[in-house]
């Protein structure tokens, strides 16, 4: 799993890394009221997943609150590589006078974690490393043995910075070792780790966990990113959200939506036996993206049980504070409980694939 910029932040903070005070904002008005409660100029931050956010113009700052919200306005809804732009980091504009890089990432040739550090921090690494090679320092490390202090300063004095930094930065790579060995990360970087006036500061950060050692760390269970890694899921440019079970059966859903003439707005696979938490939280997951008009749940009960199926809809219809129309189809294993369910609900369903399909792109048109 990658973490946004602003997960990662959070979780860089909790561990003692200093981070720019931020909020995250989802549209102008946030962005404004974001700007005027950090009181002073600022920077909107693009949260997508794709690196090189800054050159490909996803990154732009204001002055003003009113400033921060045009530019809000300008940057939300775009597509940075492909990526569209849903939120933004609304942060103070830190005040750079050198930019510096590190990163803790699993040498998996070497079966070790390796450190990197170099002064040539804001650009591209894979650059560096190409242009530069010398500017980049590694040093391994013996998972069987205490990262120590020491061995943190050494790193930093390899780098080449003046003497006065050399143990702020020591700090520094200590703290981000241990937040990468805490969470069981792949990746922990910062880049560019910035010099202020105010001192060493993360102004940016990649955080990417080992999907397989999510289920020890809690502290990922409500990150969207998490939620998403659950599902096979992807957005694409429609309005109506299909959800099957099974990717054939979603691939399925979705050609009988544009078969109807609708557009799919996801494809969300919630797999084999899906339990009731895993559908409601399927479905919260497509009432967050923004395009949405209608929700598609596609079901063919094999291990996935009908009952299960209807009771995690009306988990969600009953605390979904963003309400959508959702088509059902509802059939396999334990059908007509499920079906008894959702009657019981209120909440209509269909048998006939083709039918919901058509309900579903009908419903969408009346809307717009
Ligand atoms: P990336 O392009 O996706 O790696 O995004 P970064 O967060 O690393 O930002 C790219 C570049 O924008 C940085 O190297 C900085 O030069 C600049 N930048 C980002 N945030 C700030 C800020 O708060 N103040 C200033 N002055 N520059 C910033
Ligand atoms: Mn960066």
């Amino acid at each position: 799993m990658r973490c946004f910029e602003y997960s990662a932040k959070k979780i860089f903070k909790n561990e003692g890394i200093p981070v720019p005070e931020s909020y995250v904002a989802k549209n102008p008005e946030e962005a404004e009221d974001a700007a005027a409660k950090l009181g002073k100029p600022v920077a909107l931050k693009s949260q997508v997943l794709v690196g090189g956010r800054g050159k490909a113009g996803g990154i732009k700052f204001a002055d003003s609150p009113e400033e921060a919200g045009k530019v809000a306005k300008e940057l939300l809804g775009t597509e940075i590589k492909g990526e569209k732009v849903i939120k933004l980091l609304i942060e103070e504009k830190v005040n750079i006078q050198s930019e510096f890089y590190i990163s803790v990432i699993m040498d998996r040739s070497a079966k070790k974690p390796v450190i990197m550090a170099s002064t040539e921090g804001g650009m591209e690494i894979e650059e560096v490393a190409k242009k530069s090679p010398e500017k980049i320092v590694k040093y391994h490390i013996n998972p069987l043995d205490e990262f120590l202090p020491y061995q943190a300063r050494e790193i930093a004095r390899k780098m080449g910075i003046p003497n006065d930094l050399i143990s702020k930065m020591g700090t520094f790579i200590l703290k981000l070792f241990n937040v990468f060995n805490k969470y069981d990360a792949t990746i922990a970087e910062i880049n560019p780790l910035v010099l202020t006036p105010e001192g060493l500061i993360a102004a940016d950060a990649k955080f990417g966990v080992d999907d397989d050692a999510l289920w020890r760390h809690n502290e990922f269970a409500d990150l969207e990113e998490a939620k998403k890694g659950e599902f096979a899921y992807v957005t694409l440019d429609g309005d109506i959200a299909v959800i099957g079970n099974g990717a054939g059966l979603t691939l399925v859903g979705m050609d009988m939506i544009n078969l109807y003439g609708g557009k799919p707005a996801t494809f969300l696979d919630i797999g084999g036996g899906a339990s009731q938490e895993s559908i409601a939280r399927a479905i919260n997951l497509v009432l967050s993206e923004p395009n949405v008009k209608v929700i598609f749940l596609n079901v063919l009960g094999g291990i996935t049980r009908a009952d299960d199926v209807a009771n995690g809809v009306i988990t969600v219809l009953n605390s979904a504070d963003h309400k959508v129309p959702i088509v059902i189809r509802l059939t396999g294993t334990n059908e007509k409980e499920g079906q008894r369910i959702l009657r019981d609900a209120g909440i209509p369903f269909e048998i006939s694939m083709e039918e919901a399909a058509e309900k579903a792109v009908e419903i969408c048109r009346s809307l717009s």
